[in-house]
């Protein structure tokens, strides 16, 4: 069993699945290229936990804990203790590449080197490296700390063991893994995100207000937070980058991002994270 955890990416995803593992007694360094997200990382994992004791669902001497296990640090040799990578930096495939050719060297040979992404090829990924077979998908749901759901994306090389072990961990922070394998959006964004692209035509082409499109799917289909409120949520950058993913891997153009997501992105609107997307979240 995985002990020590490197997680790279101190963002939004990287500092919930930091959390995550720091509350079920592992240690964890966090790593990123900027110290401003390392420091903002760390502030949201003590926020989070705060938020957890006032509901009771931690004590103080259990966060504080947590809090205390998680290390931070600015560069990838912060991994070289680790059993188990989890890399959570930005949705970009030459960047994911790059991190795990880079990685592949610096983690210890028994070291399981598992990724986030929400579409990236986890068997391109593997090819990066010289140890495939450890390789894998470990796709958390944001929040974190919240949703139950870990997609585990097998790729092509993945060993059983490998498999055994990121489902066995899974479990032990409290999460329902599920197996899948490697296509393009595994099974999660695969679906999800044509949807969310959908209800962008659907704005563009002046069907319905963000408000109103959000409402037909949360009281029409019993959603919980409408398309475009997710994809706020998700971060427009992100769901663009699903988007490009799905096109070019299953070459259908059913899977053509909204020419006004590409816009939204372009302009900086990327939702939550920026102030902006489909809605305005500046004076919120
Ligand atoms: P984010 O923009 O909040 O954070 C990305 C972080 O990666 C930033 O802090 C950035 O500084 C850091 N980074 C960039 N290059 C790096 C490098 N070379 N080394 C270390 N850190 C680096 O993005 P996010 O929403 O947390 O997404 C991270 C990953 O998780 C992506 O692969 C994304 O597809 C996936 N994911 C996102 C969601 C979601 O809802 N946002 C859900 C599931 C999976």
């Amino acid at each position: 069993m995985a002990e020590r955890i490197a997680v790279i990416g101190a963002g939004q995803m990287g500092n919930g699945i930091a959390h995550v593992f720091a509350t079920s007694g592992h240690e964890v360094t966090m790593i990123d290229v900027s110290a401003d997200a390392l420091e903002r990382g760390r502030g949201t994992i003590a926020k989070n936990l705060d938020r957890q004791v006032k509901k009771g669902a931690l004590d103080q001497a259990a966060a504080d804990a947590a809090l205390a296990r998680v290390r931070v640090h600015t560069g990838l040799d912060g991994m070289a203790d680790a059993d188990l990578v989890v890399e959570a930096a930005t949705e970009r495939r030459d960047l994911k590449f790059s991190i795990f050719a880079e990685a592949d060297g610096i983690a210890p040979a028994h070291a399981i080197l598992a990724t986030n992404t929400s579409s990236i090829s986890i068997t391109e990924i593997a090819a990066c490296t010289k140890r495939p077979e450890q390789v894998i998908g470990m796709h958390f749901m944001n929040p974190v700390p919240v949703m139950q759901l870990v997609e585990v994306i097998r790729g092509l090389a993945t060993s059983d063991a490998t498999t055994q072990t990121v489902m066995t961990m899974s479990k032990a922070l409290g999460k329902t893994p599920v197996e899948v394998n490697d296509y393009p959006g595994f099974v999660a964004n695969r679906i999800l995100m044509p949807m969310i692209n959908e209800a962008i035509y659907c704005v563009m082409e002046g069907v319905g207000t963000p408000e109103a499109i959000d409402t037909v799917m949360k009281l029409g289909m019993n959603h919980p937070m409408g398309p475009l409120t997710l994809a706020d949520f998700i971060g427009l950058d992100t769901c663009l980058a699903i988007m490009d993913v799905l096109h070019e891997g299953l070459g259908d153009s059913k899977y053509r991002a909204c020419p006004l997501l590409r816009k939204y992105v372009a302009a900086g609107w990327l939702g939550r994270k920026s102030g902006r997307g489909f809605y305005d979240y500046r004076t919120a």
